[in-house]
């Protein structure tokens, strides 16, 4: 980071105690969060012991996302002026991939059933999706990857999945699946069958080749692993 000429990072906490090192960074280079230009009477509170004031997870609203390019772009063309309009038109052409992703995203959600529109998944990452997909979003803990999650989660979440016959549950490239294994063998002894219902990316990209490798892969992946699992 030392040798950067600029710096782009999530904000909103996501990156956790690194959040210092980028606001003394800031003094020296142009360091830009990212989400800093979303207006914070959209973002969702997100109360943990890490501290985190708002939910850092905005990525998975793709308007959020729009958003973000723009102060990417805006932010780069700032720093590089002579190049601006190049910024500009690249940033407008991602945009609209964007939105039509947007678009695309909350057509294929709405395909589940209405009762079956639950996503169970091991971390609170998917609260913006939820949000703005239309689909009910419960997580087994927080919203930060470092939070513990208790046996009573486990029972709450074993009980909601038995009383409303919800077919799967998530794992998350992030988190270890043995929380959610929990879950399904509880709901096994009480005569409810639940599956793993694929794999989301929730704090990050998939490796380079993967079906994951960009943004708007990473979205695809995601939501044709839950409609497969849950239509
Ligand atoms: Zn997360």
């Amino acid at each position: 980071m030392d040798q950067a000429d600029m710096i782009f990072y999530g904000g909103l906490h996501l990156e956790g105690k690194m959040t210092e090192i980028f606001e003394k960074l800031e003094r020296s280079k142009p360091t830009v969060a990212v989400s800093r230009d979303i207006d914070t009477s959209v973002l969702r509170s997100g109360e943990n012991a890490g501290g985190t004031q708002y939910d850092p997870h905005i990525w998975f609203n793709v308007k959020h996302w729009i958003s973000a390019t723009e102060t990417i772009s805006d932010a780069l063309a700032n720093y590089d002026p002579a190049h601006g309009d190049l910024y500009k038109n690249n940033a407008d052409k991602y945009i609209q991939q964007l939105r039509e992703l947007d678009e695309e995203v909350r057509m294929v959600i709405a395909e589940i059933p209405e009762s079956g529109r639950v996503l169970v998944t091991a971390h609170d990452a998917f609260g913006y999706f939820g949000e703005a997909y239309g689909i009910k979003v419960m997580g087994l803990q927080g919203i930060s990857t470092a939070a513990e999650y208790g046996s009573k989660d486990v029972s709450e979440l074993r009980d909601y999945l038995v009383d409303n016959k919800i077919k799967a549950v998530f794992v998350e490239s992030s988190i270890p699946t043995k929380s959610m294994e929990a879950v399904i063998a509880g709901a096994k002894e009480k005569g409810h069958e639940v599956e793993i219902g694929g794999e989301l990316y929730s704090d990050s990209l998939g490796e380079p080749g993967s079906d994951a490798d960009t943004y708007i892969k990473m979205v695809r992946h995601n939501v044709s692993t839950i409609i497969n699992a849950l239509k």
